[in-house]
């Protein structure tokens, strides 16, 4: 695509990377067919292609973003569905990143959607504040329905709808420290204790860590971890994302300096997609930018880091059939599609993969919230082509999809880990039936 910026908007470092990923799409409209708003919305403008053109002018111009512009960006999933089809490698996840800081940085939003993403913003990253919320959501529940009939508050509506009816106690092993491994050590990894996951399913990271550690991997929770960033980076809040960044990048850096790492384990791929990223985030930042690409170099899916382990045979070989849900950020932002299907497979499950896998479950960071009208019509979908694989479970490796799909589904949404743990001499995951795990012989 030809550009044209100036040469003292291409001294700004961001205009210049944009115009780089500009400069590579050729138009040929490849990414429209795997959109999710396009494939649901069906206008130009809500397909990549079409949101390209609208960051390009609006750059370009270097005009402030107006609201055409915000509602076809706000209308994106971050699912990068298209970065997956596009044969010329157009990175859209670093373009769009550009576009809703700069909209962050331009446009005025309506009062009560400034309200509501300031509330997000101050909530969703802090385990204390998120379990403290929840609590709090109970009362609102009555008033759902109301809400969901005035437009401007129907996010609270779709938020309430969200918030589940218990909330799991805080973990004890979310605390910073030292889990050992047993028997003779086969790695040392650091684990992100995570917001969200922490406290809508803390039994995540229990099991990762017990799972590890009975395979033999030190695990530490680093003392000092906060959240990848990735809720506040997906609503323009730069400066929120490279703080929180910068504090994990910190956190991280003792601990590879006092025992050295093998990985950094993340058990929720929208935040690995954001921490692989950090090198490119904090590129621009001396004091940081090596330690952050380290510290990328670093990050991998629970999955991942499994898949390079000598795991030994399962304990026991359930022979569920299990449906599994690859997340976006799993797919198309890590490109990790083999591993989790190969490690289910290996434990004994029988693993069946919904039609339209690379289409989204609508869920994306705070997107069930703030567009919850598309979202429900992805899940919807989503629910359906996972029910038609007749499995008895599905598995997904991502607490936005385990909530998500769970809000609409018959069957047990469950994290992948779980039914390796379980797989592996750990006990069966809870909301699981026992009639469901049918011995394999
Ligand atoms: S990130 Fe997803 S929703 Fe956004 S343009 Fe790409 S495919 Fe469409
Ligand atoms: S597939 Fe790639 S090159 Fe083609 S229009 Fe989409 S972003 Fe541009």
């Amino acid at each position: 695509m030809q550009t044209n910026f100036s040469l003292a908007q291409l001294a700004d470092p961001h205009v210049a990377e944009s115009e780089k990923i500009l400069r590579k799409c050729v138009h040929c409209g490849f990414c429209t067919a795997t959109c999710p708003t396009y494939v649901t919305l069906g206008n130009e403008l809500d397909s990549p292609r079409g949101r390209i053109y609208l960051i390009k002018d609006m750059l370009e111009n270097g005009r402030p973003a107006d609201k055409e512009i915000v509602t076809h960006i706000d209308r994106c999933l971050s699912c990068l569905a298209c970065m997956t089809t596009c044969p010329s490698g157009v990175n859209y996840m670093h373009l769009v990143d550009h576009a809703r800081a700069h909209i962050e940085q331009t446009y005025k939003r309506p009062l009560l959607d400034r309200l509501i993403r300031a509330m997000l913003a101050f909530v969703l990253p802090y385990p204390s504040r998120f379990r403290t919320a929840l609590k709090l959501a109970r009362l609102g529940k009555p008033f759902i329905g109301l809400f969901e009939k005035l437009p401007a508050l129907k996010p609270l509506g779709a938020m309430l709808k969200l918030a589940p009816a218990s909330i799991p106690a805080a973990s004890p092993m979310a605390s910073p420290g030292v889990h050992a491994g047993k028997g003779a050590k086969k790695g040392r990894v650091a684990i992100l204790t995570g917001c969200a996951q922490s406290v809508l399913d803390p039994a995540i990271n229990e099991t990762t860590i017990a799972l590890l550690t009975r395979l033999g991997v030190e695990v530490e929770v680093p003392q000092g971890e906060a959240c990848c960033g990735a809720l506040v980076h997906h609503m323009g809040r730069e400066e929120a994302a490279l703080a929180s960044a910068k504090q994990n990048v910190d956190a991280w850096t003792r601990a590879i300096d006092q025992g050295g790492l093998d990985a950094i384990v993340i058990t929720a791929s929208g935040c690995g997609t954001t921490i692989k990223d950090y090198g490119f985030m904090l590129r621009l930042d001396p004091a940081y930018a090596d330690k952050a690409a380290r510290v990328s170099s670093l990050a991998k899916d629970i999955t991942e880091y499994l898949a390079s382990l000598d795991l030994p045979e399962p304990v026991r070989k359930p022979g569920t059939v299990v449906a599994y849900h690859s997340a976006c950020s799993m797919q198309h932002g890590q490109k990790i599609t083999r591993q989790p299907k190969e490690l289910l497979a290996k434990a004994g499950f029988v693993v069946r993969e919904p039609r339209e896998g690379h289409l989204c479950c609508g869920s994306a960071g705070t997107y069930n919230i703030l567009q919850p009208e598309i979202s429900a019509k992805l899940r919807d979908r989503k629910v359906k082509n996972i029910e038609a694989t007749g499995a008895e479970i599905v598995a997904t490796g991502n607490i936005g999809c385990i909530t998500q799909i769970a809000s609409a589904a018959k069957l047990p949404v469950v994290h992948t880990i779980k039914l390796l743990d379980w797989a592996y001499g750990g006990p069966k995951p809870d909301g699981v039936s026992e009639g469901r795990l049918v011995a394999a012989e």
